[in-house]
C-alpha cells in the first residue's frame, strides 16, 4: 500500500510518500480501508517531534472508511461496516490498523468525507463547549482562529448554547467565513489589539471563556480578555508553546482558571466516546453542524496540505485522499 513516512523530524519535507506492506490486525484491533483521512495541526506537531513519536512512523490521527478484515477478539465491528476514528496514528495511508475501542459507525446519510472531517475536531469542539466550559445561554465566548477547522466548529456549538461569539481573525475573508458559521462580532488581530477591542466590545467587563488554539502569540492578551473569574481554555499551540507562566499572574488578572486540555482524556472511556461521537455525527446528518472542507488533497500531496495550514492560508477542514 501507499503510505506517507516520516523518517526524521522536521518541517513539510520529511513527508515521503513510500510503498509499505499493508498492516496485520492483532487482537481487539481491525484494518480500515481508507476513504479519507483527515488533516489536523497535531500532524504539525508529531511531524515537527514536539509531540514524541518514534521514528520513522506514518502520521495522521484521523480517518474514516470501511473495515476490510478484523483480529482476533474483535465484538462490534465486521468487514465491510462504515467507521470513523480519531486520535490513533498512522491514517496518511491507504490501510490503517486500529483498534476497535476507538471506531464508531458511520450513518447513512454522512458520506466518507464528512465523516473524516468532522470526528476529530467535532469531538474536540463538543467537549470544549460541553465539559470543558459548558457554554450557558448569555456567555460571552471569544474563539481564535475562527475561520479554522476547530473554529468554525466551535464558533457554530457555542452560538447553538446560546452564547454571543466572538471571533480572532487574520483577513477579512477569513472573518466573513467565521460570521456566516455563528461568530457575532470578529477582530483581526493581525491588526487590531484584539485585548482591547473585547474590552470594547464587553463594555469592560471580558468574555467568560477564550479557547485559544494559538498558543505563544495569543495566551497572554487571552487572560487580558476575560472576565474577573473567567476560565482560560488552552487547547493548541498553533503559533508555538507558551512559555512557563507564573501563576500569581491568575491572581492579578482576576482570580482566573486555566486549563491545557486534550481530547484523549475527554474520550477515555467507551461511553464518552460513543456519547460525543454519536451528537456530533447526528448534528452534521441533520445539518445542525455545517462541515466546511476547505481543501482535498491526493495523499501524495501530503506535504502541500502541511504548507498550506501552517502558511495560515486556509478555511475549515483539510482532507488527503489516499486514491
Ligand atoms: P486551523 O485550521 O485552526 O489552522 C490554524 C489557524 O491558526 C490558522 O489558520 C491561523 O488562523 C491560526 N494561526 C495563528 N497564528 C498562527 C501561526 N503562527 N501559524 C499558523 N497558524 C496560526 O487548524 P486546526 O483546526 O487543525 O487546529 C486548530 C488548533 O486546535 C491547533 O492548535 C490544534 O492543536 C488544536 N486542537 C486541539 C485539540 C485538543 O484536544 N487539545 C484537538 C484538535 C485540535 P488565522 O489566519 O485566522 O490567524
Amino acid at each position: 500500500m501507499r503510505a506517507i513516512r516520516v523518517h526524521r523530524h522536521g518541517g513539510p519535507e520529511v513527508l515521503e510518500y513510500e510503498e509499505v506492506p499493508v498492516p496485520e490486525p492483532g487482537a481487539g484491533e481491525a484494518l480500515v480501508r481508507i476513504a479519507a483521512s483527515g488533516v489536523n495541526f497535531i500532524d504539525v506537531y508529531h511531524r515537527e517531534g514536539r509531540y514524541p513519536t518514534r521514528l520513522p512512523f506514518t502520521p495522521g490521527s484521523e480517518a474514516a472508511g470501511v473495515i476490510e478484515k478484523v483480529g482476533p477478539d474483535v465484538r462490534e465491528v465486521a468487514p465491510g461496516a462504515r467507521v470513523a476514528y480519531a486520535m490513533h496514528l498512522g491514517s496518511y495511508a491507504q490501510y490503517a490498523v486500529v483498534p476497535e475501542r476507538l471506531l464508531v459507525s458511520v450513518p447513512h446519510g454522512i458520506d466518507d468525507r464528512t465523516a473524516a472531517g468532522a470526528i476529530l475536531q467535532g469531538m474536540t469542539a463538543h467537549y470544549l463547549t460541553h465539559s470543558t466550559y459548558p457554554i450557558r445561554p448569555g456567555d460571552t465566548v471569544l474563539v481564535h482562529a475562527a475561520a479554522g477547522g476547530m473554529g468554525l466548529l466551535l464558533c457554530q456549538l457555542a452560538k447553538r448554547a446560546g452564547a454571543r461569539v466572538i471571533g480572532t481573525v487574520s483577513t477579512e475573508e477569513k472573518a466573513a467565513v467565521a460570521r456566516q458559521a455563528g461568530a457575532d462580532e470578529t477582530i483581526l488581530y493581525s491588526k487590531a489589539d484584539f485585548e482591547a477591542e473585547t474590552r470594547r466590545l464587553t463594555n469592560g467587563r471580558g468574555v467568560d471563556v477564550v479557547y485559544d488554539s494559538v498558543g505563544k502569540t495569543t495566551f497572554e492578551k487571552s487572560l487580558g480578555a476575560l472576565r474577573l473569574r473567567g476560565m482560560m481554555v488552552l487547547f493548541g499551540a498553533a503559533s508555538g508553546p507558551v512559555p512557563p507562566v507564573d501563576l500569581q499572574i491568575l491572581n492579578a488578572r482576576g482570580s482566573l482558571y486555566v486549563t491545557r486540555p486534550t481530547l484523549g482524556h475527554y474520550t477515555a472511556d467507551r461511553a464518552e466516546l460513543l456519547w460525543r461521537a454519536g451528537d456530533v455525527l447526528r448534528w452534521v446528518a441533520d445539518g445542525t453542524l455545517r462541515l466546511t472542507i476547505g481543501g482535498t488533497y491526493p495523499l501524495a500531496d501530503a506535504a502541500r496540505a502541511h504548507r498550506d495550514l501552517e502558511g495560515r492560508a486556509t478555511v475549515g477542514k483539510l482532507l488527503l485522499l489516499p486514491d
